[in-house]
């Protein structure tokens, strides 16, 4: 799916694009799959583009996605104003380039780095390439480690639980590493300390523990992980770090349970990352990843470019990349501080608990999660129950309302689940609107002989379930 096929020649797909301009132009054929020989007005362009994407779903009502679907009018001015900037020429903006140098140290003090002004870090495009620096970063420290020491640095290995983002997997795979799964086990739906440990040995890079699983939005035990690893170090000499990926969770958690240890305070924490575009509220396009200290990511990886002009270290998979997300993330500190994200943060998750009890109430669902962690919470279907969780996502769609459901990976391939992420924008107003229709839909469903429809019926694709084939990839 990451690759775009050739769509096939078949159906409303066959023909070329009839467009009957709304400025009393000529009707016109434009070829669908060439480059059209001329050029069009760019009013009647924009229109046929315009037209086209009516038919995609409405974003506010796409309870799949973790990523902002709304902002406010300031933040949009801001990266309309800022199109033109390329994040890498730091040289040449350099006041943007602060701000992203400004936006690390805010994140290092938030996460509670021990030092905030010299921990390193970067913005990225998103989590996934911040997971696969972090990821660069544990297996370069394990290798030179290794080198030191004379030993072999032929079979890396990462371990983490089956429930990881895809990205992980992207990386183990990309980068020659033995990824190593936990799986999921009875109530245990994310990784345990003590499953990890056991899959620990000499080739371990590190320890991935998720901030906010996307299958349930469950936090992972990260103190008690990085305890874990502190007794095999004790026991047997085994240095293993852990990297934190709080696409999600690290900016709920610093804001909504502010007690709770996750972060560079656990001193095994070697790195953590976040999705600016997640709950760092910024439109799609922006990562954040930190490490602990100077110790954590090896210099060797860190390459300074000098051909723009001036010296600038870099340590990134891409090179050119929009500017104005990462002017959205420093506005969005500013604007809202850390009183003002927990606000936001607050009230999604007072959305998402109530609507989870509400749905609970319903009768024909079990609820896998609350909602009390990450703003998120899975549902599953009584086994009882006439329909299956596929039929109630189908039925949602025809009120408009984008719910995946998706079946868990192994060992409890028997889940079928439900899943609501509530974001900012997403109030409790709509959510009794979601109930409204939820309750109808139920009711219509409930009349059903049987299940109408299985697994196969599902095409979501958020990376959560990526390890059930069907719902990942
Ligand atoms: C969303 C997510 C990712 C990938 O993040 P992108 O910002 O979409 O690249 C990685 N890990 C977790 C836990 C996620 O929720």
């Amino acid at each position: 799916m990451p690759i775009a096929h050739p769509p096939s020649e078949t159906g409303g797909q066959s023909r070329d694009v009839t467009a009957n301009p709304i400025f009393a132009r000529e009707p016109l054929d434009i070829p669908r799959f060439a480059l059209p020989a001329a050029g069009l007005d760019p009013e009647t362009a924009y229109q046929i583009v315009h037209d086209e994407l009516m038919l995609d779903g409405n974003a506010r009502l796409n309870l799949a996605t973790f990523v902002t679907t709304w902002a406010e009018p300031s933040l949009e001015r801001l990266m309309s104003e800022s199109f033109d900037k390329n994040m890498i020429d730091k040289d040449e903006y350099p006041r943007t380039a602060d701000l992203e140098a400004r936006c690390v140290r805010m994140l290092a003090d938030l996460w509670h780095a021990p030092d905030p002004a010299t921990a390193l870090g970067c913005s990225t495009t998103g989590s996934s390439e911040a997971c696969m620096l972090g990821g660069l970063a544990m297996k370069r420290r394990w290798q030179l480690a290794r080198r030191a020491a004379g030993k072999s640095i032929a079979q890396p290995n990462i371990v983490m639980g089956i429930n990881v983002q895809i990205c992980w997997e992207k990386f183990a795979n990309y980068f020659d590493v033995e990824a190593r799964l936990v799986p999921m086990e009875g109530d245990r739906l994310h990784l345990g300390a003590a499953e990890a440990v056991e899959l620990c040995d000499e080739n371990t890079i590190g320890v991935v523990a998720i901030l906010g699983s996307t299958f349930d939005g469950s936090y992972e035990p990260v103190a008690e992980i990085c305890a874990a690893l502190d007794d095999l170090a004790e026991r047997t000499g085994l240095d293993i770090p852990v990297h934190v990926d709080g696409a999600s969770g690290a900016m709920i958690a610093p804001f909504c349970d502010p007690t709770l240890e996750w972060d560079f305070r656990l001193p095994r924490v070697a790195s953590i990352n976040t999705s600016g575009h997640k709950y760092g509220l910024v439109y799609p396009g922006v990562g954040w990843v930190v490490w602990r200290d100077r110790t954590a990511l090896p210099a060797e990886l860190v390459f300074t470019v000098n051909y723009l002009g001036g010296q600038m270290p870099t340590f990134a998979l891409n090179f050119s990349r929009p500017g104005g997300q990462v002017i959205a993330q420093y506005f969005n500190f500013l604007r809202l501080g850390v009183d003002g994200y927990r606000r936001v943060q607050q009230t999604c998750r007072d959305v998402a608990t109530s609507l989870a009890a509400a749905i609970a109430e319903l009768g024909p669902f079990r609820l896998l999660t609350d909602g009390s962690q990450l703003p998120v919470f899975a549902f599953t279907v009584d086994p009882d129950a006439p329909f299956s969780a596929f039929d109630v996502s189908a039925a949602l769609r025809e009120a408009g309302w984008l719910v995946p459901a998706y079946t868990f990976p192994a060992k409890r391939e028997d889940i079928a689940a439900l899943r609501i992420v509530v974001r900012n924008g997403f109030s409790h107003d709509l959510a009794n609107l979601l109930l409204d229709d939820l309750r109808r839909a139920v009711g219509r469903l409930s009349t059903q002989q049987a299940p109408q429809r299985g697994a196969e019926a599902s095409s979501f694709a958020h990376g959560a379930g990526r390890a059930s084939g069907s719902a990942g990839r």
